[in-house]
C-alpha cells in the first residue's frame, strides 16, 4: 500500500482563451496516508472522477504531480502503477467460475496457487460469496456480480491503492448497506489504502476514515466524518453534509456580539476574538441537531414562531421562524414541540461563524 501525494495538482480539459486555464480541478496540495480509507465526496461535476482518473493513470494532469511513496507516477499508465480499480458496473468474466474470477488478478501476477486459494477464500468469506465459488458467473444477479467485482479489487494485498468509482450505485439498497459495512471491516482488517468516489454522503460517512469534500474543482475540507459534522470548514460543507444541512444566518458585528437583523446571537469568546469586523460577509451557522427548541424561555433563548413540524419516525424536523429567517431543528421523536410560539437557544460552543464562506476560529 502507498502514501499518495498530490503536488500542485490541477487539471483543465481545455484552455480558456482569457484566463489560460478552465480548471475542472483547481490547484491542490495533499498527502493521503498509507493504509487510509478516503472518500471523495461532492455533487455531480465537482471533479471527483477527474481526480480519481489522474490517480489511476487514466488521465495525465495538465499541472502538478502524483507521487506514490515518493515516486513520481504522473505519466505512468494505469498498468504500471500497481493499483486495483472497481467501477460502477461489474467487470467480470461470465464464462469463468466465481472462484476463477476472484483469483484472476492474483494468477495474473503469478501468485502461488496455495496463496491464491487462501486469499480468495478469505475475501469470499467476507463478502458472503463462499457458497457461490464453484458457480459460473453468468447465472448470477447484477448484485452478486458487483460483489465479485469488489472482491477482485480487494483480493490483492500488494497494490498501492484500491480505487472505487461509485461501485454501489447499481446495488439494491439493502445490500448496499451490507457492503458498506463489509468494506469498512475489510479495510480495518487488511489496512488497505482505499479511495472511494461517491456523491452519497451516507456511503462516504459510514465507510471512510477521511472524507475529501469537493465542490467546483476544489477540496473544500478533508476531515473525519465527525470533523465535517462538528466543525465544517466552509459553508458548503455545512450545507452539503447533514440531513438537513446546517442553518446559516447573515449577521454583522455590533457592540462586541453577532447580530442577525436586530437579534443578538451569543458566540464563544474564541470566535468573537477572531471575527473580522469589516469588509467581508459574515454568517452564523448552526446544525439542526444543535439548535434547541423549547416551550419555555431559558437563559439566552430567543422567541420564535413554529412554522411546521415534520414527523420522520425516529426524529422530527421543526421549522422555526426567527424574525424573517427560517431555521431547522432536528429533535428526538419524543421531544416536546411548542404549538405556535417557542424559544430557540444557540449553544455558543456549537454556533459557528463564517466569513466569506470560511470558518472563523
Ligand atoms: P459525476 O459525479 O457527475 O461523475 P464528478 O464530480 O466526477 O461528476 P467530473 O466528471 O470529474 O466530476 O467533471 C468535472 C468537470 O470536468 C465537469 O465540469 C465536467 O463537465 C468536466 N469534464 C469531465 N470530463 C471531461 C472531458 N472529457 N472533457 C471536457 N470536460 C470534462
Amino acid at each position: 500500500m502507498a502514501r499518495i501525494e498530490l503536488r500542485g495538482l490541477a487539471h483543465a480539459y481545455r484552455p480558456n482563451p482569457k484566463t489560460g486555464a478552465d480548471y475542472a480541478l483547481k490547484p491542490m496540495e495533499h498527502v493521503w496516508e498509507d493504509g487510509g480509507a478516503y472518500a471523495l465526496l461532492g455533487p455531480s461535476g465537482c471533479g471527483k472522477t477527474t481526480l480519481l482518473n489522474i490517480i489511476s493513470g487514466l488521465l495525465v494532469p495538465s499541472e502538478g504531480q502524483v507521487l506514490f511513496d515518493g515516486r513520481d507516477v504522473t505519466r505512468l499508465p494505469p498498468q504500471e502503477r500497481n493499483i486495483a480499480q472497481v467501477f460502477q458496473f461489474p467487470v467480470i468474466y461470465d464464462t469463468m467460475s466465481v472462484f476463477d474470477n476472484l483469483a484472476f488478478p492474483l494468477r495474473n501476477r503469478k501468485v502461488a496457487e496455495k496463496e491464491v486459494r487462501a486469499r480468495v477464500e478469505e475475501v469470499a468469506d467476507m463478502l458472503e460469496l463462499s457458497a457461490d465459488l464453484g458457480r459460473r458467473a453468468r447465472g448470477l444477479t447484477a448484485d452478486q456480480k458487483q460483489k465479485i467485482s469488489l472482491g477482485r479489487g480487494l483480493v490483492r494485498s500488494d497494490v498501492a491503492a484500491i480505487l472505487f468509482d461509485e461501485p454501489l450505485t447499481v446495488i439494491d439498497p439493502q445490500l448496499k448497506w451490507l457492503l458498506r459495512r463489509k468494506l469498512k471491516q475489510i479495510h480495518e482488517r487488511f489496512r488497505l489504502s482505499l479511495i472511494y468516489v461517491t456523491h452519497d454522503q451516507n456511503e462516504a460517512l459510514t465507510f471512510a476514515q477521511q472524507v475529501v469534500v469537493m465542490h467546483d474543482g476544489q477540496v473544500m475540507q478533508l476531515g473525519t466524518p465527525q470533523q465535517l459534522f462538528e466543525v465544517p470548514a466552509h459553508t458548503f460543507v455545512g450545507y452539503f453534509i447533514g440531513s438537513p444541512g446546517m442553518n446559516f444566518l447573515p449577521c454583522r458585528f455590533e457592540g462586541g456580539s453577532a447580530v442577525v437583523d436586530d437579534i443578538r446571537i451569543p458566540l464563544a469568546r474564541e470566535v468573537l476574538d477572531h471575527a473580522p469586523r469589516h469588509g467581508v460577509p459574515l454568517e452564523i451557522g448552526i446544525r439542526p441537531e444543535h439548535l434547541r427548541v423549547s416551550a419555555s424561555q431559558g437563559n439566552g433563548a430567543l422567541p420564535a414562531e413554529i412554522a411546521s413540524v415534520e414527523d420522520l419516525g425516529n426524529f422530527k424536523i421543526v421549522t422555526a421562524k426567527l424574525g424573517r429567517h427560517r431555521l431547522k431543528a432536528k429533535l428526538d421523536e419524543d421531544a416536546p414541540v411548542p404549538a405556535e410560539r417557542g424559544w430557540l437557544t444557540f449553544p455558543p460552543d456549537r454556533t459557528r461563524l463564517y466569513a466569506d464562506g470560511r470558518l472563523v476560529a
